[in-house]
């Protein structure tokens, strides 16, 4: 069976909010903003509400739940942790605004205009003292080792995995376990581990910096003793090329997104942007580097040693 109305109810968030708020169940404090229905944080007068849409998705300041409109549906009513029957419900809530009786709104006047900086240090330590509870690392191939520099972390209440973006906790990425529609979400956006292009070497394979799309990836070079940086997605290659052009880095980069359409055409992306730039930044292409692996962590699973013995031949 297909879930062919998926992406169409997404953009209808907003729509459900306005239902929402005309049965009474979640009050409007305007811009996209309303009382939070997890926390409940803005339900006092000219106390700022912290719920808020942006885009597709609902994000709380307060209690820093987030989702989208799947999301908010199972919690609105109380669904279990199965993505079908969200799917389902949402279908049948929103039926009537698919169908065009009631026209969707555009999304830009949702999109608030400021974002209030949340210190994630707390919890994201908290989430590490926790990491003991879950293997889901360990069964990503990543040692103790890694996933203690990396302070990678657990939320058992929420039952997801944090990874912060670097030893600041300035922003994080949070992987829910459970068979969720979408398995990432952003906290912050930043370049994973961006710290090792400008390390000092010390031995001849720092020299090389590795290029990956998920953070999981760049981990498991670190793993295996080599430096890489994690993007957060092929469309973060314009993130990095900006970086580097405000402070450019005399590391060889290699250029290691995954294999397969979308990471190639992002490399591609990567080199046009780059020669845009006056840098004199050397990188490599490999192909071929993930043989017939999907990523990084793919190949570190499925052959440890074959990855290893690959990979440090390129960074030879
Ligand atoms: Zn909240």
């Amino acid at each position: 069976m297909g879930f062919e109305f998926k992406e169409e109810l997404k953009q209808l968030l907003p729509d459900y909010l306005e239902l929402l708020e005309e049965q009474g169940k979640v009050e409007s404090r305007g811009e996209g903003y309303y009382v939070c229905p997890f926390c409940n944080s803005g339900d006092k007068k000219n106390y700022t509400a912290a719920f808020h849409i942006d885009g597709t998705r609902y994000n709380c300041f307060a209690c820093s739940k987030h989702g989208d409109i799947f999301d908010l549906v199972a919690h609105m009513e109380n669904l279990p942790s199965d993505w079908k029957k969200h799917y389902n419900r949402t279908l049948k809530i929103m039926r009537p605004c698919l169908d065009g009786d009631k026209p969707t709104k555009s999304r830009e006047e949702y999109i608030p205009e400021f974002t209030i900086p949340v210190d994630y240090t707390e919890y994201l330590y908290k989430c590490h003292k926790n990491v003991g509870q879950t293997d889901y690392f360990s069964k990503r191939g990543l040692s103790k080792k890694t996933i203690e520099r990396f302070k990678l972390g657990y939320d058992s209440e929420k039952n997801l995995v944090t990874i912060p973006y670097n030893p600041n906790c300035k922003g994080y990425v949070d992987r829910v376990l459970w068979d969720g529609n979408s398995k990432y979400y952003k906290h912050g956006n930043e370049l994973f581990n961006i710290e090792v292009l400008y390390e000092k070497s010390l031995f001849g394979n720092e020299e090389y910096v590795f290029i990956t799309e998920g953070q999981i990836d760049a981990m498991s070079f670190e793993e295996i003793g080599l430096s890489a940086i994690g993007l957060g997605g092929v469309n973060e290659v314009s993130k990095l090329v900006q970086n580097l052009n405000e402070k450019p880095s005399n590391k060889v980069l290699v250029l290691a997104l995954d294999n397969d359409k979308a990471g190639r055409r992002a490399i591609g992306k990567f080199i046009e942007e780059l020669a845009e730039t006056e840098l004199e930044q050397e990188f490599i292409v490999d192909s071929g580097m993930y043989k017939k692996y999907k990523d990084a962590n793919e190949f570190l699973i499925a052959d440890r040693d074959g990855f290893i013995e690959r990979m440090k031949r390129i960074a030879d």
